[in-house]
C-alpha cells in the first residue's frame, strides 16, 4: 500500500520561518504560534484530531492578532486534517481558498503547502493527472528556506505521483534524492516511507525483483530501529512476493493482521482489510481454502461495517476464485457476474463523488465570496459608502487588541461636525448629504495613509477615525491636518459660503494604555465634548 508521509513520526525540531510582523520584532507569543505552525507542518498526525484542535486554536489565535499569513498556514493544517480523515470537499475547499489568498499575496511557502495538500486531495479522489500538476508545482515552489522535512515531502509525493501515473522512469530518477534526504536528515520514519512507496510502485509496474529489494531494506531498516512495520506495510511487502509465488513467506509477513489489535492500529482508515484480502489470495493459492475463506469473511465483515466500497468489491473477486478453487463453479460464475456488475458501478460512483467532490470545493467558494460580498455590504453605510457602526464594533476590539499584543499605540478619534444643522437649515437636506459623503472622502484618504487604519460613519454628522501604529504626537499631527483639510476644502461650490469645520476628540491606548474599546470611545467623546465647548474646529486628545 502507497502512503502519504503525514503517517511519519518527526522528530527534528522545525526551522522557525520568517514572517513580517509589521516590521517588528516579533513578540514571544508570535515566536510560539510560528514554532507551534512549523511543528504541524512537518509532524505526523496519527492523532489526526488533537492537531485539527491546536491548527485551529493557532489560527483563531494568529487571526485576534492580525496574522493572515500565519493564520492560513494553521487553516491548511486543518485541511490536510479533513483530507487524512477521507473529507476531501471540506479539505480540498479550504486548501483551494487558501491557495488564493497566497497566490494574491505572493506568499510562497503557503502556496506550495497548499499545492502539496491539495495534490493528497486528488490522489484520494483517484484524479491522478491533477495530482500529479499540484505536486510539480509543489516542487517548483519550494525554496532555499523550505525546511528539510516539507522538501522531502514535496519531493517524494512527486516520486510517487509520477509512478503511479505509470512513469515508471521519471519516478525512478527521483527516488534516490528522495531517500537520501530521508538518510540526511537521520529521519527513520521519512526512510521507511521512501522505502515502501518505491517498492510500491515498483510493484504496480510489474517489476517484482526490484520491488522486493526495497522490501527487504524497508524491513531490514525496521528491525534495525525496533519499528514494527504497520498493516500497509506489511501488505506492500506480502504483495511482492505473492507475485513472485513465494507464497509461505508472503504468509508469514501477514500473520500479524490476524490480530485485531494490531490492524486498528493502522493509519490508513481501512482497519487492515486490505491486507486480509491479500491473506485471502495467499492461502487460497496455497489450497488451503477454509482458512483463505475465514480471512476473506473478516475482511467482508470489516468493509461492511467501515463502508469500504472499493475493497468490498475485490473481496467479490476473491469470492469467486475461491469458489472455483473449490469446484463450485456455478457459485464461482455467479459471483464473478456479481462483481463485473459492482466494478462498473464502482468506477460510476467514484466518477460522480468526484466530481461531486470537485463541484463542492469551487461552488462554495463561489458562494462565500457571494455572502462576503453581502456581509461587506451589510458593514457599510449607504449615503458615504464608510464603513458602519457594526463594523466598528466589531474591527475596533480587534485593533486594539492587536495593538496591546504588540505593544503598539492605537488612536481612537471622534469627529463631529460643527453647527452642521446650520448646513442643512440654510442649505438643503441634500447639501447636507453632498457634505458629508465629502467629508467622508477625505476620511476615507487619510485612513489610506496609515496601515490598517479605517474611518466610519456612526451616525449623523458623527465619524470614527482609527488609526493603529502612530506615535500619539504624530497621530495628533495627522488629526490636525484633517482638520485642516476639511477647513480649507473648496466648499463653496457646494455650501456656498456656509463653512464646514470639524470638531476632533481623540484618545490614544497603547502598551500601558487599556484596550477596553468602550472605555476608548467614552475618553474620546469627553475630549470631543471639550473641543465643542471650547470653540469648535479645533482637536482635543489626551494630556500629555
Ligand atoms: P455641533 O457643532 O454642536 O455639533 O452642532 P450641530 O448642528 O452639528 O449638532 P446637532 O447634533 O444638534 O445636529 C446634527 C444635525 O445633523 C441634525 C440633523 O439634521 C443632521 N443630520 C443627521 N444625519 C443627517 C443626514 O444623514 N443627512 C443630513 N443632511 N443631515 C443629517
Ligand atoms: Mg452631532
Ligand atoms: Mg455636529
Amino acid at each position: 500500500m502507497e502512503e502519504d508521509a503525514s503517517t511519519v513520526l518527526a522528530t527534528d525540531e522545525e526551522e522557525v520561518r520568517d514572517v513580517d510582523v509589521a516590521g517588528t520584532a516579533p513578540p514571544a507569543e508570535v515566536v510560539e504560534l510560528l514554532v507551534e505552525v512549523a511543528e504541524l507542518e512537518s509532524l505526523p498526525r496519527f492523532d489526526r484530531d488533537a492537531a485539527g484542535e491546536r491548527a485551529q486554536r493557532v489560527a483563531a489565535r494568529a487571526r485576534e492578532l492580525g496574522l493572515p499569513e500565519l493564520e492560513l498556514r494553521a487553516q491548511l493544517v486543518r485541511a490536510e486534517v479533513f483530507q487524512r480523515r477521507g473529507e476531501l470537499a471540506a479539505g480540498g475547499r479550504l486548501a483551494q481558498e487558501v491557495q488564493q489568498w497566497a497566490s494574491d499575496h505572493d506568499a510562497r511557502h503557503l502556496l506550495a503547502r497548499s499545492h502539496y495538500v491539495l495534490q493528497n486531495v486528488f490522489l484520494d479522489l483517484g484524479d491522478l493527472s491533477l495530482a500529479l500538476e499540484h505536486s510539480v508545482r509543489a516542487v517548483e515552489l519550494m525554496d532555499a528556506d523550505t525546511p528539510a522535512p516539507l522538501r522531502f515531502d514535496h519531493l517524494g509525493r512527486l516520486a510517487d505521483c509520477l509512478g503511479l501515473n505509470g512513469d515508471i522512469a521519471a519516478a525512478r530518477e527521483r527516488h534516490p534524492q528522495v531517500l537520501r534526504l530521508a538518510e540526511e536528515l537521520g529521519d527513520v520514519d521519512r526512510q521507511l516511507v521512501a522505502l515502501n512507496n518505491r517498492a510500491y510502485v515498483e510493484a504496480l509496474h510489474g517489476d517484482l525483483d526490484v520491488s522486493l529489494r526495497f522490501c527487504t531494506r524497508m524491513r531490514e531498516l525496521a528491525s534495525e530501529h525496533g519499528r514494527t512495520l504497520h498493516v500497509g506495510r506489511l501488505d506492500t511487502v506480502a504483495r511482492t512476493l505473492l507475485g513472485l509465488g513465494r507464497l509461505a513467506e508472503a504468509e508469514e509477513v501477514l500473520l500479524p493482521v490476524l490480530e485485531p489489535e494490531f490492524r486498528r492500529a493502522s493509519p490508513d482508515g481501512d482497519a487492515g482489510a486490505d491486507s486480509l484480502l491479500t491473506l485471502a489470495e495467499v492461502r487460497r493459492r496455497r489450497g488451503r481454502l477454509e482458512e483463505a475463506q475465514a480471512a476473506l469473511d473478516t475482511c467482508v465483515r470489516i468493509c461492511e461495517e467501515l463502508g469500504l466500497g472499493t475493497v468490498r468489491v475485490h473481496a467479490r473477486r476473491e469470492q469467486a476464485e475461491i469458489h472455483a478453487a473449490a469446484g463450485r463453479f456455478r457459485e464461482a460464475f455467479e459471483e464473478h457476474k456479481g462483481y463485473t456488475h459492482d466494478v462498473l458501478q464502482l468506477q460510476s460512483d467514484q466518477r460522480d463523488a468526484r466530481a461531486r467532490a470537485i463541484q463542492a470545493m469551487y461552488e462554495t467558494g463561489e458562494a462565500r465570496r457571494q455572502s462576503r460580498r453581502y456581509r461587506e455590504l451589510s458593514l457599510r453605510d449607504p449615503l458615504t459608502g464608510l464603513y458602519n457602526r457594526r463594523y466598528v464594533d466589531e474591527e475596533l476590539p480587534r485593533l486594539l487588541r492587536v495593538g496591546a499584543g504588540r505593544g503598539t499605540p492605537v488612536t481612537v478619534a471622534l469627529l463631529d461636525l460643527d453647527h452642521f444643522k446650520r448646513v442643512n437649515d440654510t442649505l438643503s437636506h441634500d447639501v447636507g448629504d453632498r457634505v458629508l459623503a465629502t467629508v467622508a472622502e477625505l476620511l476615507e484618504a487619510a485612513a489610506d495613509q496609515v496601515d490598517g487604519a479605517f474611518a466610519a460613519r456612526l451616525g449623523g454628522e458623527e465619524f470614527l477615525l482609527v488609526l493603529p501604529g502612530p506615535e500619539p504626537a504624530v497621530a495628533r499631527d495627522r488629526l490636525e491636518q484633517v482638520r485642516r483639510t476639511i477647513r480649507s476644502h473648496p466648499w463653496a461650490a457646494v455650501t456656498a459660503d456656509v463653512p464646514v469645520t470639524v470638531s476632533i476628540g481623540a484618545t490614544h491606548t497603547g502598551a500601558l494604555g487599556p484596550c477596553d474599546p468602550a472605555a476608548a470611545l467614552r475618553r474620546a467623546d469627553t475630549h470631543l465634548y471639550r473641543a465643542k465647548r471650547t470653540g469648535r474646529d479645533r482637536v482635543v486628545s489626551d494630556p500629555g
